[in-house]
């Protein structure tokens, strides 16, 4: 990327998205004040006019009783308590706060959310929220829309999402969804359904592609729908007493030894949740397997190597994981030398899905969307930057259509209050495996179908009661900021705009701290996540340079010891693993740092960087002629000046 100012200083303000937030300096308060008096008020009403012959059961005069204003002199002190504690609360509004992948709420979404609250709705059933079981059915085909997925009910093979707690719920989902489907099919065989076309054997019946096992399933839901009441009932028990989700893994694997146990690939960058996952679901951790990156994305050829390897030990896969946006780097993994090699894997004979952990990352995909959904080429995408997208993130926004299911967090870059995750797949018909109660046995029609079946959530989701709150805050919002770049798409625009500017100023940063300090953007960001190393200039010993990184970043970070207002910005921390660089990588970036890579004697071979997340809107302020960027990259330089003044270079430890 050049060095250059990366776009016009002045340019167009964009006035849609000052009606977002409630703003760092709290501009919108008023407009927020008068949605919830407002919506308040309707809600007040609305219990006043469900039975108004009802008379009110609160006398008036107990307001005046001694212990009602006892009860609420005590609700008061104790909000107040509270107020006062979450002054120190962590800035998220702050343009000056690019630490984690957290930031202001959008208003629409909050505003919805706190609006819904009193009608206190739980999603886990229609019965307990007949209006915002709806708006989650709809959220998943929202989202479904800007990933690319098939989003209309009314046709058989149509996506379906619905939200979790969070992106680690989400990713469990995947998982088991992912298991049950890739498992029926020895079910099947295993209670001699006759009339199907079942697979030769227990290998290949559980390597089929997840397209095939969805046919096989539908095929075997219509031969049960042609059945006698009695006659289907009895099949129908036959088939779910062979089911792994019945049999548990245990006893499951013993009865299909030709099967084996089956791994899930996932790059080495992969979220922390994948191992949680792998423990919740029984397979354990062994069976997580971690692939190579180069530069911090999927090593498409590690993959391929890896599959090859599997089909011929006869290792079969449950899950192939990409990563939309890493937790750590942001970088996005290339989604469709993904599909390409499990395309080979499968002529190989090794079936298995793949998911796309997009929790990060996931509404970025706005930016490539039109707004009848079709998808953008890269060269319009890339008009309004400098880089973005390379032609490898194009291609994996591109691919996402093709993939088996996906996460995606609104309360990351949907700016949405936590928690709220979503689940996705691509053909919901896979579905009906987690359902707790065989809703299958009695199939009917697609469209109406769908939405009914689909209000009784908590047949099908890893939770029970759960917010209708939250559905409610991310349908209000999809519908105000439709998931195309027109619309939703402003934000990540101006977001992977700062990113831009924000690399294009570090590399201004390490010209001005030559002789100082060596300072390395250690890889392109992909999206609008920009990480820094540091080593002060002459060190060599990568524990100095931990030590010095780790210093900085105590500035950067939240302490609840202090007043907030005696931190400038805040950042976040991570650290570059020799296993995850690889040995090329290493040697660069260590190189460029002028650092030995000898390992530590503590054999801890990590080294730390600064962590930089950018969806503040607010970076570049046009108004005010502020750029929160370079008065980061100003405070850095002093205290990278001090720190160093502070501890004078001593010699290398190492
Ligand atoms: C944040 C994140 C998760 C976990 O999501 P939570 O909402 O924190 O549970 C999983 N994967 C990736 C890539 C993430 O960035």
């Amino acid at each position: 990327m050049s060095a250059a100012t990366p776009f016009p200083a002045r340019e167009p303000r964009d006035h849609a998205l000052d009606a977002c937030f409630l703003g760092p300096y709290g501009e919108n308060g008023a407009l927020l004040e008068k949605l919830l008096v407002e919506f308040l008020r309707d809600h007040v009403y609305w219990r006043r006019n469900f039975h108004p012959e009802d008379p009110p059961a609160i006398a008036t005069t107990t307001a005046y009783h001694p212990d009602y204003l006892a009860f609420e002199s005590r609700i008061r002190r104790e909000l107040h308590l509270l107020s006062a504690a979450l002054k120190k609360s962590v800035p998220f509004h702050s343009p000056r706060y690019i630490g984690h992948m957290a930031s202001d709420l959008l208003l629409p979404g909050l505003a919805a959310q706190m609006l819904t609250m009193p009608y206190n709705p739980n999603n886990v059933s229609e019965d307990a929220a007949p209006v915002t079981v709806d708006m989650e059915v709809q959220v998943g085909l929202q989202l479904a829309r800007m990933l690319g997925y098939p989003h209309d009910p009314a046709h058989s093979a149509c996506a379906f999402g619905h939200l979790t707690s969070g992106g680690t719920l989400a990713n469990y989902q995947a998982l088991r969804l992912a298991l049950a489907l890739k498992a029926f099919p020895l079910a099947l065989s295993a209670a001699g359904v006759p009339d199907l076309e079942l697979p030769e054997d227990d290998w290949h019946a559980f390597n089929l592609p997840p397209a095939d096992g969805i046919v096989l399933l539908d095929a075997w839901q219509r031969w049960l729908a042609a059945q006698a009441p009695g006659e289907r009932l009895r099949w129908f028990e036959r088939v779910e007493r062979e089911r792994v989700e019945q049999r548990g893994l245990a006893g499951f694997f013993a009865a299909h030894p030709q099967a084996g146990v089956p791994r899930v690939l996932a790059p080495v960058t992969a979220h922390y949740s994948w191992s949680k996952g792998l423990k919740l679901l029984g397979l354990g951790r062994d069976q997580l397997e971690l692939l190579p990156t180069v530069g911090t994305r999927l090593d498409a050829a590690a993959l391929r190597d890896t599959l090859a390897r599997c089909a011929r030990e006869h290792q079969p896969v449950l899950l192939c994981v990409a990563v939309l946006g890493g937790t750590e780097y942001g970088t996005i993994d290339p989604i469709d030398a993904v599909l390409a090699a499990r395309a080979d894997a499968q002529r190989a004979g090794l079936g298995f899905s793949v998911h796309v952990d997009a929790a990060w990352g996931g509404y970025i995909a706005t930016l490539f969307r039109n707004g009848d959904g079709s998808l953008r080429g890269r060269d319009e995408v890339a008009a309004d930057f400098v880089d973005f997208p390379t032609p490898a993130v194009h291609a994996a926004f591109a691919a996402l259509g093709d993939t088996d299911s996906a996460t995606v967090d609104p309360h990351k870059l949907g700016y949405l209050p936590y928690g709220s995750g979503a689940f996705v797949c691509r053909d919901h018909r896979a579905m009906t495996l987690l359902s707790e109660r065989a809703d299958y046995v009695f199939p009917a029609d697609a469209a109406t179908d769908y939405l009914a079946r689909y209000r009784n959530f908590g047949q099908f989701i890893p939770e029970g009661s759960k917010a209708g709150a939250a559905a409610a805050a991310v349908y209000v919002t999809h519908k105000v900021l439709p998931l195309d770049h027109a619309h939703f798409g402003r934000l990540p625009r101006a977001t992977v705009r700062a990113a831009e500017a924000f690399h294009a100023r570090a590399q201004r940063f390490a010209l001005e701290l030559a002789g100082t300090a060596e300072v390395l953007v250690p890889f392109a960001p992909d999206s609008n996540l920009v990480c820094l190393a540091l080593n002060p200039h002459g060190n060599a010993s990568p524990a100095r340079a931990n030590a010095f990184v780790r210093a900085l970043h105590d500035e950067l970070r939240s302490d609840p010891q202090h007043p907030l207002q005696f931190k400038e910005f805040f950042g976040s921390m991570t650290s570059l693993r020799r296993e995850l660089l690889g040995k090329g990588e290493t040697a660069r970036i260590y190189g460029a740092l002028g650092l030995n890579e000898t390992r530590s004697e503590d054999g801890d071979d990590r080294l730390l960087i600064l962590r930089h997340t950018l969806m503040n809107p607010y970076l570049i302020d046009r108004e005010n002629d502020i750029s929160y960027i370079d008065r980061y990259f100003d405070f850095l330089a002093r205290r990278v000046r001090a720190l160093l003044a502070a501890q004078p270079n001593t010699p290398p430890q190492d």
